[in-house]
């Protein structure tokens, strides 16, 4: 079978590497119908995040169930399924209080061998995955989805269920305003998940035309191109004067958190999903005179995955539209240099 390798900075190859294998009783194996790039993959390819060895890579996957080990109840060979970027028991405290991403048994896809017991972990940018804790992790569909919902589903495996973090950390309910800080993939998705909340009025900041117009289609009501305190003034005068009830953090960087803060009114909230990095620049000072809070943090899609599904199979909401590019996966090394240098949105890979 082929698997996606990064080696070093901007050295990525798709590669024949060993047969997904059962490991563990609770494993199960999956063909990979679509995977893709997501931002926080560019980290450790542009060696900002060191690779110290060639590591497996890759962490949103929609696929066919292919075998299961003697442990696994839930699903069975031949459904198709999502499995989010976390793979997580769903049985322990941490599962049970919604936050899968802290599973005492879980760990992440596509980010070398469990901190906790050192097997290896796939990489979803392959052929076939084998998934840990099949049982809690994946999410089976009861029929084979017609291929045109492929791309939505995937996006439940990351960006739509962070978009959706973001919003519900942003406390965004029916009525709100709110404003969406990064215009990639995931903040699309906040904007989406923003109006499917009830927001009525979501204001995106975007430089990019064809980015603007998408996230007018998924509901933004405005746009806002300035940045830092220009962008933070515009979306006050828009806003009453006095800023967004919630606003969506979807970058991660020090001057995006200060934007964010910025354009939230007193006594609002700002919802991070952005990886930080940096201290994040959180003012603590600010925060204190405006009542500002910050909420957020890495979203555990598999907690969302049940509700947010319903309304991408019946077409309510169309997130799958953020993959704006088609790789094959032989083509993954085009598939990394088009987010790199920002000519894709997301890029979808099929194997
Ligand atoms: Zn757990």
């Amino acid at each position: 079978m082929h698997a996606t390798v990064l080696h070093g900075p901007r050295d990525i190859r798709l590669e024949q590497v060993d047969d997904a294998t059962l490991v563990e009783p609770t494993d199960a194996i999956v063909r990979v119908v679509a995977a893709c790039v997501c931002g926080s993959d560019l980290w450790p390819y542009r060696g900002v995040k060191p690779t110290p060895e060639p590591t497996r890579i890759g962490h949103e996957l929609v696929g066919i169930v292919e075998e299961v080990g003697a442990d696994v109840r839930t699903v069975r060979p031949g459904r198709f399924v999502i499995a989010p970027f976390v793979f997580s028991d769903g049985t322990c405290v941490h599962c049970a209080h919604g936050i899968h991403t802290s599973c005492v048994a879980g760990g992440v896809f596509g980010t070398g061998p469990s901190r906790s017991t050192g097997r290896p972990i796939d990489g979803c940018q392959a052929e076939y995955v084998t998934i840990p804790q099949a049982d809690g992790t994946l999410v089976a569909l009861d029929e084979v989805p017609d291929d045109h919902l492929v791309p939505g589903l995937l996006t439940l495996s990351d960006v739509l269920a962070t978009g959706h973090h973001a919003a519900l950390a942003a406390r965004v309910t029916a009525g709100a305003t709110v404003a969406v800080v990064g215009d990639g993939a995931v903040g699309l998705s906040g904007v989406i998940a923003a109006k499917r909340l009830g927001a009525e009025r979501i204001v995106v900041f975007s430089r990019h035309a064809d980015r603007q117009a998408l996230a007018r289609e998924f509901g933004a009501t405005d746009v806002v191109e300035s940045r830092g305190r220009d962008g933070a003034r515009e979306l006050k005068e828009l806003l009453d004067g006095i800023g967004a009830d919630g606003v969506l953090e979807c970058v991660g960087t020090e001057e995006s958190m200060a934007q964010a803060i910025a354009s939230t009114r007193p006594g609002g909230m700002v919802g991070y999903v952005g990886v930080p990095h940096g201290d994040g620049g959180l003012s603590l000072q600010r925060m204190f005179g405006t009542n500002v809070g910050v909420a957020g943090g890495v979203a555990p899609a598999r907690a969302y995955i049940p509700e947010l599904l319903p309304d991408v199979l019946d077409g309510t909401i169309d997130p799958g539209r953020v993959f704006d590019r088609t790789f094959a996966l032989a083509d993954v090394a085009d598939a990394y240099r088009a987010m790199d240098e920002r000519t894709a949105i997301k890029a979808l890979l099929r194997p």
